[in-house]
Formats: C-alpha cells, sequence, structure tokens
C-alpha cells in the first residue's frame, strides 16, 4: 500500500486524487488536506456566483471523494497543526495543490488607500470566504475601476453591474447581495494596460456584458486595430475582439437607456492612486504596445474611483520547509517535482493560468511523475503509516478533523438556508460550519 498526501481540494486535488485511483485502485490511500472544513477550493470560492454550471464540475470530484480509499481531511492548517517533514515521514508523496490564493500587488503609490481591494479579496467577499467575508467594500460612491482585462475583472465588473433579478439563482452570500443591490455606482471602467488583441477575457464572458439588464459596455473605436490584422489572432481571441468590436458599435441611444456604463479604457496603465484617507482617482498613463508590451506615452490623465479592485493575478502561499520562488509567486518546481517525495501541481506549480480543466491533464501528470519515482526507488519501499500515523498525531494534538461526511451535513445546512431561488446560503466563518458539521 502506498500513501499519498494532497494539499488543498480545489481542482488541482481532485484531479490529482482520481488520477491516483485510476492509476493503482485499491492499492493507495490518499488523503486530501485542507484548511477549511469546506472542500472545493476555487470551485466554491472562485467561480463566479451567477455561474453554477461552471460550478457542477465537483460533483465529479465528489465521486472521487465518495471513494473508499479517497479521504477529505478539512480544517487541518498544513505547516502549523502538522509540518512537511511530518507528512512526509507518513505519506509516500507530499502533492501541494494549495493554488494561488493571494493578490499579487501593483506596487504603486497610494495602493494602501481604504476602498482599494485585490481580487483576491472582493472575490472571496462575494463568495463567503471567512478569510474575506468582513471585507465590507464601501459602493456607495458613483465610480468603480476595475484593473486588468482577464476574466476575473470580467467577473467583477459583471457582478458590481448586475440587478436584483440577474442574480436569481446564485450563491452569492446574503451580506454581499445587499451591499452590492445598494451601491450607488453608474460607471466602471475595466483598465487595460494594453489593448483589444491582448485581451485575456474570453468569449462567451465576455459576451454577457451586451446582455446585462442595467449596464451597457462601452469601447472607444479608436482603439481597435484595423479590421483585418485580426485575421492573425487565434480563433478565441478573435471572437473576444468581435465582442469589443460590438460593443463599440453601441449607439449612444441604447447606452442612455442604462443607468450603469462598463468602459474599456484601454492602452491606459495606472501610475497611482489618490485620495484623502480613501481613494478617490486612479492616476493614468496612456501607453502603445511595442512589440507586443505596454509602453508608457507620458500622457497622464485621471479616472474617478471610489471602489478600486485589482485583479492583476495572485501568488502562491508558502509552506515552511518548501522551497519557494518569491519572484513568480509559486513553489520552486521542475516540472511538478519539488523536492524527493514532494510535488506541486495546478497553480501552485504553474501560476494563476488556465481553466479548471487545465488541472485534470496537471494531476494525471503529477500522478505520472510519483510512479516513476516509486519505480526509480526514490520514494523507498512502502512501508510507511499514512493516515493511521495522521489520525494518531491529530488525536494526540486535538486536531478537529472535518470529514467528508461532516461536510455533507455543512452542503445540507446551507441548501435548508437558501433565499428564494438559489442553491444555498454559505456559511462564512469557520465556526458555524464546525456547528453544522457536529
Ligand atoms: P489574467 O488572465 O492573467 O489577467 C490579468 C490581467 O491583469 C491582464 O490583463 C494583465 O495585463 C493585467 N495586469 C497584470 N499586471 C498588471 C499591471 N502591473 N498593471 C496593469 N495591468 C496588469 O488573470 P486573471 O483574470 O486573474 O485570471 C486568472 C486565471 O483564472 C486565468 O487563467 C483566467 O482565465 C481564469 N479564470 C477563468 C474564468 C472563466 O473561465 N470564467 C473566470 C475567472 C478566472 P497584461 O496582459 O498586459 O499583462
Amino acid at each position: 500500500m502506498r500513501h499519498i498526501a494532497i494539499i488543498g481540494s480545489g481542482p488541482a486535488g481532485y484531479y490529482t486524487a482520481e488520477a491516483a485511483q485510476k492509476r493503482w485502485g485499491d492499492e493507495i490511500e490518499v488523503d486530501i488536506f485542507d484548511m477549511l472544513p469546506v472542500p472545493y477550493g476555487l470551485i466554491r470560492f472562485g467561480v463566479a456566483p451567477d455561474h453554477q454550471s461552471i460550478k457542477g464540475v465537483s460533483r465529479r470530484y465528489e465521486k472521487t471523494a465518495l471513494s473508499d480509499n479517497v479521504r477529505f481531511v478539512g480544517n487541518v492548517k498544513v505547516g502549523e497543526d502538522i509540518s512537511i517533514p511530518e507528512l512526509q515521514s507518513l505519506y509516500d508523496a507530499v502533492v501541494i495543490a494549495t493554488g494561488a490564493p493571494h493578490d499579487r500587488k501593483l506596487g504603486l503609490p497610494g495602493e494602501d488607500l481604504a476602498n482599494i481591494f485585490g481580487s483576491a479579496e472582493f472575490v472571496g467577499w462575494y463568495n463567503g470566504h471567512p478569510q474575506f467575508a468582513g471585507l465590507d467594500p464601501d459602493l456607495s460612491g458613483k465610480h468603480a475601476v476595475v484593473i486588468g482585462m482577464g476574466n476575473v475583472a470580467l467577473d467583477i465588473a459583471r457582478i458590481l453591474a448586475k440587478s436584483e433579478a440577474e442574480f436569481e439563482g446564485a450563491d452569492i452570500v446574503s451580506h454581499a447581495l445587499q451591499s452590492l443591490l445598494a451601491s450607488n455606482l453608474s460607471s466602471i471602467t475595466i483598465l487595460g494596460r494594453r489593448g483589444p488583441h491582448q485581451i485575456m477575457m474570453t468569449p462567451k464572458e465576455l459576451g454577457e456584458l451586451a446582455a446585462l439588464e442595467r449596464a451597457s459596455p462601452r469601447v472607444d473605436r479608436d482603439d481597435l486595430p484595423d479590421e483585418e490584422e485580426d485575421m492573425l489572432l487565434e480563433p478565441g481571441l478573435r471572437k473576444s475582439v468581435n465582442h469589443l468590436r460590438s460593443f463599440a458599435a453601441i449607439p449612444e441611444s441604447v447606452h442612455a437607456e442604462k443607468p450603469v456604463e462598463i468602459h474599456f479604457d484601454m492602452f491606459a496603465s495606472p501610475t497611482a492612486f489618490e485620495g484623502d484617507g480613501k481613494v478617490s482617482r486612479v492616476k493614468v498613463e496612456r501607453t502603445e504596445v511595442q512589440q507586443g508590451r505596454a509602453v508608457g506615452t507620458g500622457e497622464i490623465y485621471d479616472v474617478p474611483a471610489d471602489i478600486v479592485v485589482s485583479c492583476i493575478g495572485y501568488r502562491s502561499s508558502p509552506i515552511p520547509d518548501v522551497p519557494f520562488d518569491e519572484r513568480a509567486g509559486k513553489f520552486a518546481n521542475d516540472e511538478g517535482r519539488i523536492l524527493p517525495g514532494i510535488y506541486c501541481v495546478g497553480w501552485a506549480k504553474r501560476g494563476p493560468s488556465g481553466t479548471i480543466g487545465t488541472n485534470r491533464p496537471d494531476g494525471f501528470g503529477v500522478v505520472d511523475l510519483i510512479a516513476e519515482d516509486i519505480d526509480a526507488g526514490v520514494l523507498g519501499r512502502a512501508d510507511k503509516k499514512g493516515r493511521e500515523g495522521f489520525d494518531a498525531i491529530a488525536a494526540q494534538r486535538g486536531i478537529g478533523i472535518v470529514t467528508f461526511r461532516d461536510w455533507k451535513k455543512i452542503e445540507e445546512a446551507e441548501e435548508r438556508a437558501a433565499r428564494e431561488g438559489a442553491p444555498r446560503e454559505k456559511f462564512v466563518d469557520i465556526e458555524a460550519m464546525i456547528r453544522a458539521a457536529n
């Protein structure tokens, strides 16, 4: 029997467990650790609450979770409750699948002003992440600025703009819904430091902006390159650029019918934030794209901003005893190998890119590495204690593990508490989750 510890129960963690099970069947035991009492990582806390169909993938993870040789071990902080060397003494392989939960900083003057948030915090707030549920952004102003032209920026702009009816069926937590519905926003500026051909927003999601009830997307015609140049783009990007072209063609009369404007301000790089204690404007430098890079032109202007959300990507969180690449913000690894017996997968390995599905080949890939290392004798003999050894330590230290069965009780309680039309009302603090589990 071989034993694998996976740290992190998001897509990368569960695909790794699935791959291990497919390869070794009953000859393997997998423990999936999570610091929270609830599984699925970004599926629960990252995917937009109005994109419920994407969350359906958790049913696949549940199938893996319910098999006898895979176990969810929630409410355990690796690095605090138990160390990596201790896990290594118990498990043949330790796989880090902790994602990239922290915001990258812009490093600009004024970034610490009130009402400037990173997307991890802001998304965590409306998705009920216990760490960010108390964020309490002030939405009483008229102007929001969202920095970045990726799918996270798009999610946030859309969530800021939606009407009550458009949240029907969403599992946005009630505190965020109330706050958003009371907001006074009339403009949402998406700042992109490069142009339409460098947009990272995917077409299906970008197209949704045109159908919003209260908001209308605005693109300046002058920002669009010649149409023939679109032919050189890969098909997905070409579709996104087509959406931008159609936004640029929306007549003023249609914009005038909607109370909220979502303005794409492209070739626009933030340089500083200003305000009296709280942000009130962003200093922006006009850019040109030269050989794919945004280069400042020296032209500076102000964009009014009562709230700012920076969506420029994420960093992983280091774990004691595991080499970390500070510059790249992820674990130092060679194609998934960190040290003998320690691996990483998903965003912890490659940084915050790709879709949920990208994690599947990643999970199967790391299991290939483990198999190679078993065959090469790198992982030693099959004589580790695995979960039995962990349970003994947990009992000794009084670590209150939350199992998958416990999670199902939390899930049922959340479903019972749902407001009409919503699939669930999430618990937003750890104590409440544990009470529901018990
Ligand atoms: P992303 O796709 O990498 O986009 C980051 C954006 O931030 C880019 O537009 C980038 O511009 C900009 N940026 C970076 N540094 C900047 C700086 N210093 N100043 C100004 N702008 C800066 O990242 P993301 O939106 O956080 O998404 C992360 C991953 O999750 C992506 O793979 C995304 O597709 C995925 N995701 C998918 C969905 C979905 O499928 N529905 C939803 C959410 C997230 P440059 O290009 O110029 O660097």
